[in-house]
């Protein structure tokens, strides 16, 4: 998974393909790589390096030359050769000519370098993509075909998945790509073209877009346009251009230090943005489009099955507890990883709902397949418009979220459960599961959680002191009963994935069947306990943990004093009904992982290892 952008045109694409990865890098961020083509000097330049976006950046300051009006760029993590230089992208074919970027595993590479290498090509580095280029190389030589061509034949030999852009530079006036299980976007401008894996890049050039479908190329011409075919049938495609939404103020940091740190503070519009013209609260009603066009596949369906992967798992938790208590309908949350392989029992009477921020994630896709295959009716929550998962469902529900940068979920997971309980609380009314009372009450409160999560956030301060307390401990429990357990879970994800702390959640009551050994006074752990939800057993809880000398975090309701009397710190939230308290009871785990990782020093946006949308298996 990886970061590509692509600029052809009458501009200098340096500044342009530099911008573009700057924004990009949430995607990968391991190498990152530019090559630029100077019309006037007829001088091809490639510039990469082991590193961050910055670190090409600061090598590509001391070069003379950063000229040309045709350029592609890409900031990597890697599948295939460790990160170094040389695995780096682009990459070159054998004669020099043909450059490519790429995102995505070729997973048949090794064969075909067999045969490349009893061909006489040779390979610098370790990677899959080196070989898709050579493979370009090969057949453009042989079947004396044009590049768009010798393109759409080596793909036709490759297994596995890509969005790619390939030029040469003796014809320096097109750029070809391609894709196939990863994005690609093309923005389409006055005479100059851009292309990126998504619209970031070009948001402040051009509002047209042309999304790529899986499975097709297309040929991008300086001045001449843009021609799509399928990459299998041949068949011309009439590109649909799409007007883009996104502004570049939602992409950029907006005075925050951190995108994290600003997505945490987004959740109260974000939310709004979720629920706004579904949730009608004077006239009690739950408009969603995907619902109402498939209530009866809802209403009658036996059983929901819900696919997702990371944090977007979690809000599956928390959904289940929604659905089966709001609407009486069976759940079962899988990962999708393991869905996918397993040979799982589905049939046309399930539902399936995948979740996935990026829409991209490829374990959640691949479980979507699956699903498809068996008969089940698919349905989406996706935050990026027109992402893959969003094509191949039958129905879905955005989240609206905007732009999520932060590799650490915040925003995603919020208005995820915003989506799913607005879902839970329509199949509910019209299954008459709720009683008319209680769906308006439900649609009231729902309405307030913006406002509550504002109270929330202004514990920060507070937070941050429990931060400082706290940020050297090693290992972290984090506990919760009923809705606020998928809570417990999340909140020490978040710690893990940016502060790298070990941490682990549970449901409380499971403590004594195990963790409970590991408590001692060097143990901190965080318990949810709301007032809302098994209260009285969560307290007793906590005597448990005191009694074992632990250190105490409540997240807590406003006014609680049981657990102030026990705990060494609380967190306040404010009250709600049950189902809704996980929108308030993660606001203070993300901000007590954020503030931990800025005060160890962890690159909290770029966490190590990690990457933003997860499009490889
Ligand atoms: N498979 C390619 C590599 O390892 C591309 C990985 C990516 O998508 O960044 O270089």
């Amino acid at each position: 998974m990886c970061g590509i952008v692509g600029y052809i045109g009458h501009r200098e694409a340096y500044p342009i393909v530099l911008k573009g990865l700057q924004r990009l890098e949430y995607r990968g961020y391991d190498s990152a790589g530019i090559v630029l083509y100077d019309d006037e000097k007829e001088e091809i330049k490639l510039t990469k390096t082991k590193g961050k976006v910055a670190d090409l950046k600061a090598k590509l300051e001391d070069e003379i030359n950063t000229a040309g009006t045709i350029g592609l760029g890409h900031t990597r993590w890697a599948t295939h050769g460790v990160p170094n230089d040389v695995n780096s992208h682009p990459h070159f074919s054998n004669s020099g000519d043909l450059v490519i970027i790429h995102n995505g595993i070729i997973e048949n590479y090794e064969s075909l370098k067999k045969e490349l290498i009893k061909r006489g090509y040779s390979f610098t580095s370790d990677t899959d993509t080196e070989v898709l280029i050579n493979l370009i190389e090969d057949v453009k030589k042989k079947e004396d075909v044009k590049l768009g061509k010798a393109v759409q034949i080596a793909l036709n030999q490759t297994v596995g998945a890509y969005a790619i852009a390939v030029f040469d530079k003796n014809k320096p006036n097109e750029i070809v790509v391609a894709r196939l299980g990863s994005p690609l976007a093309i923005g389409v401008g006055e005479d100059e073209y851009f292309i990126a894996s998504d619209a970031s890049p070009f948001i402040e050039f051009t509002n047209n877009a042309i999304y790529l479908e899986d499975g097709e190329m297309a040929v991008v011409r300086r001045k001449k346009g843009v021609s799509v075919r399928q990459i299998k049938d041949d068949k011309l495609v009439d590109p649909y251009i799409q007007e883009l939404q996104l502004n570049l103020e939602q992409i950029e940091k907006g005075g925050f230090e951190h995108f994290m740190l600003k997505e945490i503070y987004e959740q109260p519009s974000a939310i709004t943005d979720t629920y706004r013209g579904r949730l009608l609260v004077d006239e009690g009603v739950i408009r969603m489009a995907g619902i109402d066009d498939n209530l009866e596949r809802f209403t009658n369906a036996k059983r929901i099955i819900i696919v997702a992967c990371g944090t977007s798992w979690h809000a599956g938790l928390v959904a289940e507890y929604i659905f089966e208590d709001l609407a009486r309908i069976p759940v079962e949350v899988e990962y999708a990883s393991e869905f996918r392989y397993r040979n799982p029992v589905i049939t046309s009477e399930d539902v399936v709902i995948a979740i996935s921020q990026s829409g991209e994630t490829a374990d959640t896709m691949a479980a979507i397949k699956l699903a498809k295959e068996k008969g089940a009716f698919v349905f989406g929550v996706c935050n990026v418009v027109g992402s893959s998962i969003s094509r191949e469902t039958h129905a879905g529900a955005y989240t609206h979220a905007g732009p999520e940068i932060g590799v650490a979920s915040t925003k995603a997971f919020t208005t995820q459960i915003t989506v799913l309980t607005l879902i839970a609380l329509k199949l509910a009314k019209a299954k008459g599961t709720i009683s008319k009372t209680d769906f308006h009450m439900h649609l009231s409160e729902l309405e307030t959680i913006p406002q509550k999560i504002e109270v929330a956030l202004l514990s920060n301060d507070h937070i941050k002191e429990v931060a400082d307390k706290y940020k050297e401990a090693r290992n972290c429990l984090y506990l919760g009963r009923g809705y606020n357990f998928p809570v417990a879970l999340e909140g020490a994800l978040k710690l893990k994935e940016i502060s790298y702390i070990h941490a682990e959640g549970y449901p409380a009551a499971e403590m004594k069947h195990g963790p409970i050994a590991l408590i001692d006074e060097d143990m901190p752990v965080v318990v949810i306990a709301t007032r809302k939800g098994h209260y009285e057993k969560v307290v007793s809880n906590i005597q448990e943990i005191k009694s074992r000398q632990g250190k105490i975090i409540g997240i807590v309701t406003e006014g609680d004093t049981s657990v102030r009397d026990l705990a060494d710190y609380v967190i306040e939230v404010p009250d709600t009904i049950e189902s809704l308290t996980p929108l308030l009871t993660t606001i203070p785990l993300q901000l007590l992982s954020y503030h931990i990782a800025v005060m160890l020093g962890k690159n909290v946006d770029q966490p190590r290892n990690l990457a933003k949308s997860v499009t490889v298996e």
